[in-house]
């Protein structure tokens, strides 16, 4: 008798745009395990019934992405700790007593993209500068909260969203009025954009950059270009550079594991495959 063979997919609208087909196949083939991934754009109408029909017909788990991220917390029986304070979920696992529990990888995505791409840094060394109060941003504060970065400074368009976030995340973070951004970027060690600025289609950044310095890594959530205004600033200043590609394919490693069985590895190939 032949297994049952594991699928996964991603769930999003639209979801034509999304990466993590490509990434998870190219584990899936290079990996020589069985199972599918499918993209698959569902209406948030339509969000829960689907979620609780997709393991009856075989599915394992799936992705989330916008704009179901927070809409899925409802529907999940378990949801992890770092997904509550997150306030959204990312990585769906159906498990096999039919509970459906939800957790946020983009956290883990983020630290593990800096650790490998900037290994000199140490969390503990000082500050970090965050740009933008958003969905991305939680996820952010999280895992360097969790990595031991002693302050950080957060800085939003809309203050009152970065208010909210220091609120929720506790006395490390200070808020800095978006005009004064460049300041705190010239104090940090770790400088993270997660606002869409300088993403292709959206505005380009135009805080001040003229404070970044060697000694300081700098990475950008925005993987659309790779070079974004901010890196190719921070790469002439002397700092150490991380794209947000990394990001993307990190974070998509924990879900492939629960659901097909092995811990895939991020490599040159892993990002050729996503850039395909
Ligand atoms: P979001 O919740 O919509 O937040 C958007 C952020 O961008 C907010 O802080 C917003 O400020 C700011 N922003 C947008 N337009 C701006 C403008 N013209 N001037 C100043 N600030 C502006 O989105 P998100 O989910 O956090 O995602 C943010 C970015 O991160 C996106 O580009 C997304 O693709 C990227 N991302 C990448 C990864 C990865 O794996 N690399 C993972 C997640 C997200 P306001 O609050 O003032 O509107």
């Amino acid at each position: 008798m032949i297994d049952k063979i594991p699928l996964a997919g991603v769930i999003g609208s639209p979801v034509a745009h999304s990466k993590s087909p490509q990434i998870h196949r190219h584990w899936l083939r290079t990996m020589g395990l069985s199972g599918f991934y499918i993209p698959m754009d569902v209406a948030t109408a339509d969000l829960k019934e689907v979620l609780h029909t997709l393991p009856k017909a075989g599915f394992v788990g799936v992705n989330v992405t916008i704009p179901h991220k927070e809409a899925v917390m409802e529907i999940a029986d378990l949801v992890t700790d770092r997904a509550t304070l997150i306030g959204a979920a990312n990585t769906i696992i159906f498990r096999a007593d039919g509970k459906i529990h939800a957790d946020n990888t983009d956290g883990y995505g983020f630290i593990e993209n800096v650790k490998a791409g900037a290994p000199d840094w140490k969390a503990d060394q000082g500050p970090a500068a965050v740009l933008g109060a958003g969905g991305a941003a939680r996820a952010v504060l999280a895992a360097l909260i969790e990595a031991g970065v002693p302050e950080i400074f957060v800085s939003n368009r809309t203050k009152v969203r970065a208010e909210k976030l220091a609120s929720d995340f506790g006395q490390r973070i200070t808020v800095v009025d978006w005009v004064k951004a460049g300041n705190m970027i010239e104090e940090s060690k770790m400088v993270v954009n997660t606002t869409s600025l300088g993403m292709v289609g959206k505005a380009e950044m135009r805080v001040p950059l003229d404070g970044l310095h060697e000694g300081q890594g700098v990475t950008d959530l925005v993987y659309a270009p790779l070079k974004t205004r901010l890196l190719a600033h921070a790469e002439a200043a002397g700092c150490t550079t991380v794209d947000g590609l990394g990001m993307l394919l990190h974070q998509a490693a924990p879900g492939f594991e629960r659901w097909f069985g092995q811990r895939p590895v991020v490599d040159t190939a892993t990002r050729a495959a996503a850039l395909r």
